[in-house]
């Protein structure tokens, strides 16, 4: 089995010292913060899951860095906290913290909701997540089962004032630079100092990062996590390394955001390839991704559900129990084919060219 990892320490350009602190967010599943002393300013970028694991990974990795550097390093001592994206591994630490800091909290205005407004979004969330899953053909049993663990694993989190959002704030905390990319999370960014990158789960580095259609929530979908690629691999020209949420770090940015393209089509052709013959959402979800059980099978259903509302956007598939829709006043189980288009393989391609960085 692998080992757990470990605390590793950074250098940009400029001096400033990065710790990258592992953080147990759920059982068996690591998301990393990092701890940046730059300047006067002492920042956390990201807060793990608030789980009891990961609070003592941060107190325990804030000591770490006291010993490394010979300087005392406490969570009161933090004056800035940024939050790359509103997924629960991400900033649910920050009930923790709240308290025990003065830091600054700043989040992009689209996942204000989930960090301040907590509750509410949690209950909307849950019941667009109902719909999509009616519509997706998951049996009414699973899906209950389905919404029950997905609120679970927010349960811990409960709703902690922001200070600012990066919009607001001009895109700049200090000398950070943020990167508005939609697509992965509605209010994700990269977070820039000097020639390092901060990724977020925006690129990560040996799996191709979560997806959900933008039926559940707007600024989602495969569409925007395309052009958001874009966006980012013009805006990170120059950097040397990518720190990111989960992964190792990354040292060529560019060819990493080439081979998401790339994996995401072998995706997209392997779903339209699976509808030469009529089926729903969960049926391609069985074919894709056999035996997958727990929290993975929601996960998995919401990457194919992506993957087809990308394909149905770009006319590639037609629905085939429209009759049967129509007669239905509740959300019902959609049947997908692909169209017989003699220009599918090229609206596939070009929508993958359009994706260059002179986008930005
Ligand atoms: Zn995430
Ligand atoms: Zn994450």
């Amino acid at each position: 089995m692998a080992s757990n990892p470990s605390l590793q320490q950074f250098t940009t350009s400029g001096g400033a010292q990065i710790f990258r602190l592992p953080l147990e967010a759920f059982p068996r599943f690591w998301a990393y913060a990092y701890l940046v002393l730059v300047e006067d300013m002492v920042v956390l970028i990201d807060t793990g899951s608030g789980s009891e694991r990961s609070n003592a990974g941060l107190v325990s990795g804030f000591e770490q860095v006291g010993q490394q550097t010979g300087r005392p390093m406490r969570l009161e001592y933090l004056t800035d906290i940024l939050i790359t994206h509103g997924h629960i591994d991400h900033f649910g630490g920050l009930v923790h913290l709240h308290g025990k800091t003065r830091a600054r909290v700043g989040i992009h205005e689209l996942d204000l909701q989930t960090v301040s407004g907590h509750e509410e979004r949690l209950a909307l969330m849950s019941r667009r997540l109902g719909e999509f899953l009616a519509e997706a053909g998951v049996p009414a049993e699973e899906r209950g089962a389905m919404i029950t663990m997905y609120k679970f694993t927010k349960a811990l989190y409960h709703s902690v004032p922001v200070d600012y959002t990066y919009e607001a704030a001009g895109m700049k905390v200090g000398p950070f630079e943020m990167l508005h990319l939609p697509g992965h999370c509605p209010g994700h960014v990269a977070i820039r100092l000097e020639d390092v990158i901060f990724s977020g789960d925006h690129v990560l580095k040996r799996i191709i990062p979560h997806q959900a259609p933008e039926s559940i929530i707007q600024y989602m979908g495969i569409g925007q996590y395309l052009e958001s690629l874009a966006r980012l691999d013009g805006w990170s020209n120059g950097a040397r390394l990518a720190l990111n949420g989960h992964d190792a770090p990354i040292g060529n940015l560019s060819a990493r955001i080439e081979a998401l393209r790339q994996l995401l089509t072998e995706r997209l052709a392997q779903t339209l390839e699976i509808l030469a013959e009529q089926r729903t959402i969960a049926g391609i979800t069985a074919r894709l991704y056999p035996d997958v059980g727990g929290y993975n099978a929601l996960l998995v259903l919401e990457k194919v559900g992506a993957y087809v509302e990308y394909l149905y956007q770009r006319g590639l598939l037609r629905i085939t129990n429209m009759d049967e829709l129509e007669a239905q006043t509740a959300p019902a189980a959609v049947l997908y084919q692909r169209i017989e288009h003699p220009a599918a393989a090229l609206i596939l391609e070009s929508n993958f060219s359009t994706c260059q960085p002179s986008n930005l």
